[in-house]
């Protein structure tokens, strides 16, 4: 029988038996099993491992285990600089999204109370939480421990706590979500992106206390459904406020859908994935719907650069470069947002991301545009540069739309 040492650090000990907890671990074996299936079979799903170290140098998962090797292990976590270590999983990019297993139905609620888009439906099985996890680059948050294992799932969380309050808190510590939080901006049944709306136009669904003491109102798009400030808001504002240490703004009137840092989008295309994806990507789609003539186009790490040919606006150039290209899913890039004119020297400012979201929708797909990284601007241009991009994205957004549809 051969025998290696394993050394767990930090919570990866909330996973093990109590007994293992913060201490070296012996472990028996024959053969040269991967480290990840001896991991796992501690109990640890590789979801929550960020960095293996065999007898001192870092390892990846298929790294066999030999006899007396030394084994250290380091969970996940996204502020952890590993620096010029391997990691072992691929690293989260941008704003994490989540799909919750069944049992989760109230952290669900919590977290798209906090902004999050995030997938549940209490009725779905292992096989599809798995194939949704991978397919839409989500992270997969469930008890299920063997869930975690499977090789499909790249980002997952086991959740520790049974109370949802503290779960809450787990996962947002885990994808340090307080400064990413955007409260009230999502609908809670459906995951829909809540819009303001005038009080005159659904006065008569309102019951009569809404209706005499509410003015600011939100509608979402997705399901109709209406909001208010009401006391449960309030009690909500106080869990997330205690969870995420108040490092949002829930001051103010219209702290619903507010957010300086980000624009969102969302619309619902007539068209296939694979359609949407063309229009996204082919550089003269592209250049029709979004009116900028394209000198290179859309790759991986490359620069998509041309001239803007919207009338007025010829001056301008556009220049993107391209983050990540996972075809019918994902596009993003990093810009230089709203170029205030010609001749300005932008090099110096930090850049915005951009992102289109795809998903399948019951009758076409869902294209979600997401601008983010507007705090970081200088404070005298983000103003301006968020204010032309909300109005823009919006135009786009019909542009592309229409483009699909061919209308
Ligand atoms: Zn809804």
């Amino acid at each position: 029988m051969k025998r290696a040492v394993f050394r767990f650090y930090a919570e990866l000990n909330e996973l093990l038996t109590r007994e293992r907890r913060g201490s070296e671990v012996a472990h028996e074996f024959r053969g040269e099993p991967s480290v990840k299936d001896v991991i796992e079979s501690m109990g640890v799903p590789h979801t929550e491992v960020e960095l293996v170290l065999g007898d001192g140098e870092p390892v990846d998962f298929s790294w066999r285990l030999r006899d007396r090797a030394r084994v250290a292990v380091y969970p996940r976590f996204r502020s952890l600089d590993v620096g010029p270590l391997t990691r072992v999983g691929p690293r989260l990019v941008g704003e994490p999204r989540f799909v919750l297993d069944g049992h989760l139905g109230r952290l669900a609620r919590y977290l798209r109370m906090a902004g999050f888009d995030v997938r549940w439906d209490a009725r779905a099985g292992d096989e599809a939480l798995a194939r949704i996890a991978a397919e839409e680059g989500r992270v997969l948050v469930t008890r299920d421990r063997g869930l975690l294992k499977r090789r499909c799932v790249a980002h997952g969380y086991c959740v520790r706590s049974l109370e949802p309050a503290r779960q809450l808190a787990e996962v947002a510590h885990r994808f340090e979500l307080a400064t990413l939080a955007a409260p009230f901006r999502r609908c809670l049944v459906c995951n829909g992106l809540l819009e303001p709306v005038a009080k005159r136009s659904v006065a008569e669904q309102l019951p009569p206390r809404v209706r005499e003491r509410c003015d600011e109102l939100w509608r979402c798009g997705s399901c109709g459904k209406l909001y208010w400030a009401g006391s449960h808001v309030r009690r909500m504002e106080r869990l997330l406020d205690d969870v995420l240490g108040g490092r949002y703004d829930v001051a103010g009137r219209s702290r619903m859908a507010k957010s300086t840092d980000r624009i969102e989008k969302q619309v619902l295309l007539r068209a296939p994935r694979a359609r949407v994806w063309r229009a996204l990507t082919d550089i003269r789609e592209f250049g029709t719907w979004f009116r900028v003539k394209l000198e290179t186009g859309f790759a991986l790490g490359a620069v998509a650069r041309g001239h803007v040919t919207y009338p007025g606006y010829e001056h301008f150039v556009f220049e993107a470069t391209v983050e990540r290209m996972e075809p019918e899913r994902l596009l993003s890039w990093r810009w230089h947002p709203a170029p205030a004119g010609a001749g300005v020297d932008y090099s110096k400012e930090p850049t915005t991301l951009v992102t289109f979201t795809l998903e399948d929708a019951p009758e076409g797909t869902r294209l979600t545009v997401v601008e983010s990284g507007f705090d970081a601007l200088p404070p005298e241009r983000r103003e301006q540069a968020f204010r032309m991009n909300e109005g823009g994205w919006t135009t786009q957004v019909e542009n592309v739309s229409r483009h699909v549809s061919g209308a």
